[in-house]
């Protein structure tokens, strides 16, 4: 694929590994902008849009915040979630200003017993820039796995 310079300056920054340990790519040898579009791609065939997944995500992490480190239930049924904090903070490699809480929720199935995390920073690029991170980075979301744990099968329990 061709790439104009701010492409490859963004692949640069999402391989090195200054502003996270191991960088945002993991081992994922695709460019950066080939990882988007099939991540969108897939989330599409999955009927969920990167708006409605980072607003589902953004809104568990809100639920658990106040209670850092417990399991909270969610309003929905057979889900539940859990939000710690480290020291520091996260930017956004595109870059963005701001800086990101370094925060991780976890949200587990309780009928399946799946989990899944992410930081506040996961939420900003699926929302913003549509990237879950290369195969193989810490962070690395994948679309089918996120939507099974957060979305299927799932009926508002009300509480
Ligand atoms: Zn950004």
């Amino acid at each position: 694929m061709k790439q104009s310079p701010r492409d490859k300056k963004l692949e640069e920054v999402l391989r090195s590994t200054r502003l996270v340990a191991g960088g945002f790519m993991g081992t994922d040898t695709r460019h950066p902008i080939e990882v988007i579009e099939q991540d969108i791609v897939e989330l599409e065939n999955l009927g969920v849009t990167t708006a409605q997944l980072a607003q589902r995500m953004r809104e568990l992490t809100e639920l658990a915040k106040p209670r850092l480190g417990n399991w909270i239930d969610s309003a929905f049924d057979n889900l539940r979630v859990k939000s710690e904090d480290f020291k520091g903070a996260l930017v956004c490699p595109w870059p963005h200003a701001g800086r990101f809480d370094k925060r991780i929720t976890t949200a587990e199935r309780i009928d399946t017993g799946q989990k899944i995390s992410w930081s506040d920073l996961n939420i900003h690029m699926i929302e913003q820039h549509g990237f879950f991170e290369g195969r193989g980075a810490f962070f690395r979301i994948e679309p089918a796995e996120i939507v099974q744990i957060l979305f299927e099968g799932l009926t508002e329990s009300g509480k």
